[in-house]
């Protein structure tokens, strides 16, 4: 399978030079797949800690799940007629030890052994809350007022190769999920899509608020985007990190009753629960502070350190 990788504009390739060169980013080999060194890393543990301080803070419970997606429940998701081009599923093999030699010699020679290969029940996380929803429908009816998990920075999967250093195939998605009844659900959303950009703009980034639509696939996707757009079903906060065009650092999303339904998520009083989320880019909005204070933290402004080691405050 030959896979197109997206280009980077002449901005993007020199900040990911830049970045490799200090070390921040440490190459793997496949475009979209780094690894961090603790620079990068202290600053995106002081920002995991900062936004589930600000959820904890709102009576978030705190959830916790793997970067694997049971398959059946990412085939139930709606998922794969939305994204089919940004899913990942897990491979394993199954044979004999004569296929087990073939595979090998295939593999040794870099050549395609996928034939070799069955599915398994596990998919790539697509999304850091997609297991919450089932997680909270086996709880049964929600409580009076409904509930709000911080799954926290889980590991998510994107199919999608850039050699744009913001466009990770495998990054931390930081999320944040409402469920309950509709009114209470949209002014959460609304209310953290402006606790966001008071957040990131505290944190000395130029972060603007935004309407915005998911890269739905296909004829029938152009027409999800319109839809998603005419209805602000979702909103990005957008910063400008390496151009020309500014990056969506955190997504805020209304799905009305798509999982309530979908999961059976029932309300104090038998309705269908609506849900929200919030996902926050963490490699994203570091690598904003990155492009915006510059490549050594140690030397950023005062202002921004003790906004990242801040307890929540608003
Ligand atoms: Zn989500």
């Amino acid at each position: 399978m030959s896979v197109t990788v997206r280009e980077a504009s002449a901005d993007q390739a020199e900040f990911l030079a830049d970045l490799i060169a200090r070390g921040l980013l440490i190459e793997t080999g496949v475009p979209g797949v780094y690894g961090h060194n603790a620079a990068f890393e202290d600053v995106r543990e002081a920002l995991a800690a900062r936004l589930t301080a600000e959820a904890g803070l709102r009576g978030a419970q705190r959830l916790r799940f793997p970067p694997l997606l049971p398959r059946r429940q990412l085939e139930s998701s709606g998922y794969l007629s939305s994204f089919p081009h940004l899913a990942g599923t897990v491979y394993a093999f199954d044979g004999d030890e004569r296929q087990a030699r073939e595979q090998a010699e295939c593999a040794a020679a870099h050549g395609d052994w996928s034939e070799h290969q069955e599915m398994t029940a596990l998919a790539l996380m697509p999304a850091a809350c997609y297991p919450v929803y089932p997680a909270i429908a086996a709880q049964g009816p929600l409580p009076e007022g409904g509930t709000f998990v911080d799954a926290g920075g889980a590991w998510v999967f994107r199919h999608e190769p850039s050699h744009d250093p913001a466009r990770r195939q495998i990054f931390h998605q930081h999320e944040l999920v409402r469920i309950g009844e509709p009114e209470g659900v949209l002014e959460w959303r609304d209310e953290w899509a402006q606790r966001g950009l008071d957040v990131l703009r505290a944190l000395g980034l130029d972060a603007e608020l935004d309407v915005a639509n998911d890269p739905f696939f296909g004829r029938r996707g152009r027409m999800l985007q319109a839809n998603q757009r005419s209805e602000r079903l979702k909103l990005e906060l957008l910063v400008q990190i390496a151009g020309p065009e500014p990056t969506a650092c955190a997504s805020f999303n209304h799905h009305r009753e798509h999982f309530g339904g979908t999961y059976g998520i029932e309300l104090a009083d038998g309705g269908v629960a609506h849900t929200a989320c919030l996902g926050f880019g963490h490699e994203r909005i570091v690598l904003a502070l990155l492009h915006t204070h510059g490549l050594d933290p140690d030397r950023w402004p005062d202002a921004v350190h003790a906004e990242l080691g801040a307890d929540a405050a608003r």
